[in-house]
């Protein structure tokens, strides 16, 4: 493998995590701090939520579809 090739295919990798990263961090930039200075029971949680914090927390991939 030639470095140039190395390289761009380190540029792509490096692309395609960004972008696929980039979903997740807009939802968390874009989640008003206010609503993340909420107490837990006052946060407004999709149909069908765990009922658990913890549980509901670990299954949670910050998707963003909920709000
Ligand atoms: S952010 Fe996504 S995964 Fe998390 S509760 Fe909302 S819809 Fe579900």
């Amino acid at each position: 493998m030639t470095r140039r090739r190395f390289l761009k295919k380190a540029a792509v990798g490096t692309g395609m995590l960004v972008a696929a990263s980039l979903p997740y961090g807009l939802a968390r930039l874009m989640t008003p701090r206010e609503a993340l200075a909420q107490p837990a029971w006052r946060r407004l949680r999709p149909p069908g939520a765990l009922k658990d914090e913890a549980a509901f927390n670990a299954a949670c991939i910050g998707c963003g579809l909920c709000g």
